[in-house]
């Protein structure tokens, strides 16, 4: 029987007036007319399927597949595409595009495990969170053959591929998606994919996928939102011979978030390499480092988070250190690393206590004795360089213990911060013999992910403008361009409105008056604060719709992929990232030959700024060039890109939540994608190519001027090409797909 289970009050439309579907007004009305499946959204924020029973005035009677029959209104009511359409392997295909189709698309795929699916030139890829046999030989061998076509980064790749060895033009793969959504994994797929693409030196394949590996473990850490965390930006570029075979490899790296090697959030672990040392180092190396379990030291201890699975960390320490003998670290460097490691972690442990006056004194304990041997100082100078300020060094003065703490704490960041960017250099160097004879290159870049947490500071601040960037790239490539050619070719079409997120940029960029000038602006004034510095924010950007100031002194920005609240605390401090001058010669005096060359870096600015004691680097202002550069990088390559769908909060397998996956698939825009594309035309060329090309086919040319557009279109009217499938524009001609295929057809037979 028919029952009646919800009243009209609960069924509020809650979709946001933005995501309302453009062709709705009209679809719906055919859809009531011929009672379809539509698609209900409820209250709770699900959706149901539904067959429109009877409608009056602005409510409809819905029937829903279990024989229920609930009230709606029209306005929570979307088109459902036919059972035939379920799980197409391109967003384009749809008949009916709006949020709810989308959904149940890709969950329909994601059932069965079919994880990528394309929105036109886009790629999606949702998180498995398991192990699907999709990467294995054969399915490589597939791709390379071109046998397979399902939607796949390898098909991505072999896309990128294809279009650099026909045009010569250097090509980009740019992943996007929030922390956990598999950015890094498709990246390492879609290089392993490469470098077997192409044959040619196994040695060199294995060293570059190798090298992945030493970064993961330096540079990766776990955080609340994924076990493997990238805590640093990579471009990885690879460099074709001009027959298309692989030569050379070379690595960026943007922004290691230092921090984290003093502190982590509760629940976070600090890298992975810290705790792969401290598990899987051979007996002999422990004692030569002197080590203990990963919970003897302060620096990770705090969080109460020591351990992912258990032998996890011992078994990558073994494959970490093949994969440094693979790149070709010799085991003398290697050494160094992992004393330098565990000098960081015995850092830690060095303790301070007040003397009498309120000034510090270095415990001499083990810590003290055992850091100097490992970075191979005397004992005598790493006190003094913890303990005395930097004025002359006679001078009888003693720094505060909070002082001292904190140079404790620079010292152990900077010397991580330095093996990092070290080893980075020691892997590109083992690339150097390829370079040379190159044609064109693949860039992949596999940045952190938008991240927010209960509490956000100087580093998510980075790390979310780093993807605020990415994202204007992300909306200028698949949106806006596509819009201003159609624009100033004269075509018809539906325009699409996006999000754009200028505003979000202003905010941080404009000078002098952004976000990061106005910190540097703070950091090089004695006498700021972080309180002083949020006032200076409030006064300067309220005026930006992105920006909202909050109590305590935080702030809020509203970013493309959602408001963060950061707090004040420490911004100063991280921006300025100032290590002490004493410091630097601690490390100068070392007998190891890498704490020498980690300072000799810094005591070049030192000299150069004339600065005596602290030098001010201008984190923020400095990252900001950095994404600039890589910007600029990425512009002059053609993009392919991977948005990679976090599929639920808890990192479960098979669990792909409605809302949770529609907040990021809106705020990447991919009904706005596949709509502009969808209306596109994705073949063109100006009117004197296509006469070139098929002015073969023009059959009584008395009555027919010579331009190149009268050709182009009297061939276009003899041949019946109908008009819904072209359209002509002020320099160029646009076609639908398969359209320029049927007139090389007509040319073949004629
Ligand atoms: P972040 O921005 O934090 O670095 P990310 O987007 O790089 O995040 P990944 O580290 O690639 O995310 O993925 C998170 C986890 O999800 C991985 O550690 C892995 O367990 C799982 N995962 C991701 N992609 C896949 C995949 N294609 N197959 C199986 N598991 C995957
Ligand atoms: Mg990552």
């Amino acid at each position: 029987g028919m029952r009646v289970d919800r009243s009209l009050s609960d069924l509020q439309p809650i979709m946001s007036p933005r995501s309302r579907e453009y062709e709705w007004e009209d679809d719906i009305g055919y859809f009531i007319k011929k009672k379809l499946s539509v698609w209900c959204r409820l209250s709770s924020g699900s959706w149901v399927l539904g067959r429109i029973q009877s409608t009056s005035g602005d409510k409809v009677l819905l029937l829903l597949s279990d024989g229920r029959v609930i009230k709606a209104l029209k306005g929570d009511l979307f088109p459902a595409n036919p059972d035939i359409l379920d799980g197409s392997d391109d967003l384009m295909q749809l008949n009916f595009l709006n949020e709810p189709s989308v959904f149940h698309n890709l969950q329909h795929r994601y059932s069965k495990d079919l994880i990528y699916c394309k929105a036109g030139p886009l790629l999606i890829s949702v998180n498995p969170l398991k192990d699907l046999q999709i990467y294995e030989n054969d399915i490589v061998t597939a791709y390379r053959l071109k046998l397979l076509d399902i939607p796949h980064v390898y098909a991505t790749v072999n896309t990128a591929h294809s279009e650099m060895m026909k045009d010569g033009l250097n090509q980009s793969i740019i992943l996007s998606g929030e922390s956990g959504a598999g950015k890094t994994e498709v990246a390492k797929h879609a290089i392993e994919y490469l470098t077997s693409l192409t044959g040619g030196d196994t040695g060199l394949q294995r060293k570059i996928n190798h090298s992945s590996c030493i970064l993961e473990a330096f540079g990766n850490a776990q955080t609340s939102m994924n076990d493997n965390a990238s805590r640093y930006g990579k471009l990885t570029e690879l460099h074709f011979t001009s027959t298309g075979k692989i030569c050379c490899s070379r690595v960026q790296t943007f922004f290691l978030e230092k921090s984290r090697v003093v502190q982590q959030a509760n629940g976070e672990r600090s890298f992975h390499i810290f705790y792969q040392l401290c598990a899987g180092a051979t007996q002999s190396l422990k004692a030569r480092l002197s080590l203990n379990a990963a919970s003897f030291y302060k620096y990770l201890n705090k969080s109460d988070s020591v351990r992912i699975p258990g032998a996890e960390d011992e078994r990558r320490f073994h494959t970490l250190v093949e994969a440094l003998e693979i790149v070709g670290i010799c085991k003398e460097d290697q050494e160094s690393v992992f004393s330098l490691v565990a000098a960081v972690l015995w850092l830690g442990n060095i303790t301070f206590t007040e003397g009498n006056n309120g000034q510090v004194e270095v415990v001499a304990d083990d810590a003290i004795s055992t850091v100097s041997r490992l970075l191979e100082c005397s004992t005598h100078d790493l006190i003094a360089a913890l303990s005395t300020p930097n004025i002359q060094a006679d001078s009888e003065s003693k720094l505060t213990v909070e002082q001292a703490l904190a140079s404790r704490d620079a010292l152990a960041s900077y010397i991580y911060v330095s093996l990092f960017e070290w080893l980075v250099e020691e892997i590109n160097r083992s690339f150097e013999a390829g370079k040379g004879h190159t044609g064109s290159t693949i860039s992949v870049l596999d940045i952190f992910g938008f991240e927010t947490y209960s509490k956000n500071s100087f580093e998510q601040l980075c790390i979310n403008y780093a993807n605020e960037r990415l994202q204007q790239h992300y909306n200028r490539h698949l949106l806006k361009l596509l819009q201003e050619e159609f624009e100033m070719e004269g075509i018809d079409f539906n325009k699409v409105h996006f999000q754009d997120n200028q505003d979000c940029l202003n905010l941080f960029e404009k000078n002098p008056r952004g976000l990061f000038s106005l910190l540097d602006e703070e950091s090089n004034s004695a006498k700021a604060s972080d309180m002083t510095f949020s006032n200076n924010l409030k006064q300067h950007l309220s005026g930006n719709s992105c920006y909202r100031s909050e109590q305590g002194g935080n702030f809020s920005v509203r970013h493309y992929a959602g408001e963060v609240t950061y707090n004040k605390d420490g911004f100063l401090t991280k921006n300025r990232d100032s290590l002490h001058r004493k410091s630097i010669q601690l490390l100068a005096s070392c007998s190891c030959h890498l704490p020498q060359l980690f300072a000799s870096k810094l005591l070049q600015q030192y000299d150069s700024s004339r600065k005596f004691d602290c030098l001010n680097q201008n984190v923020g202002t400095q990252f900001k060039g950095q994404i600039f550069k890589l910007i600029q990088q990425l512009e002059s390559s053609a993009p392919h890109f991977i948005l990679c769908i976090r599929p639920n909060s808890k990192q479960l397998p098979d669990v792909f939540e409605k809302e949770f996956a529609s907040r990021q698939l809106r705020c990447h825009g991919i009904l706005e994608v596949v709509r502009m594309h969808r209306c596109g035309y994705p073949t063109r060329m100006t009117h004197q190519e296509f006469v070139s090309r098929f002015g073969i086919l023009l059959g009584d040319i008395d009555n027919v001027s010579q331009d190149p557009l009268s050709k182009a279109s009297a061939i276009l009217q003899q041949h019946r090409i109908p008009p819904t499938s072209y359209q002509v524009g002020y320099t160029r001609l646009f076609f639908r797909t398969g359209q320029v295929d049927q007139l090389e057809l007509i040319k073949n037979k004629a």
